[in-house]
């Protein structure tokens, strides 16, 4: 499926816990650290398991996933959970402590 994850993911691994698929894995990128990516044979948009597509559902960043080029989270979409950032960063640092 036509899948993108963005330059603006900041890698805080949300997306990769829900996906139910396992499509969406780490790769590294040497200025930004660790980043995501989405196996566009692996994804199947979620359809036969969930009404929403997992991974955009609980992505905090807006454009940061892109369906058919366009952003799932468009911005301003996210605005009222802008409050929560402080968790998934705090999220991405446990990961990186455990790596
Ligand atoms: S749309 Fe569903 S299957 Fe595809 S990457 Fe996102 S969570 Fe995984
Ligand atoms: S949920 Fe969003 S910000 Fe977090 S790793 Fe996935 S694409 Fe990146």
């Amino acid at each position: 499926m036509d899948m993108t994850i963005t330059d603006l993911c900041t890698g805080c691994h949300a997306c990769h816990s829900v996906c139910p698929n396992k499509a969406i894995y780490k790769r590294v990128d040497e200025e930004e650290g660790p980043l995501f990516a989405i196996h566009s044979k692996r994804c199947n948009g979620c359809v036969g398991l969930y009404d929403d597509k997992q991974c955009a559902s609980i992505c905090p960043v807006e454009e940061a996933i892109l369906f058919q080029g366009k952003p799932l989270n468009p911005k301003g979409s996210l605005a009222p959970i802008a409050s929560l950032r402080p968790f998934f960063d705090s999220l991405r640092a446990q990961h990186a402590m455990g790596e």
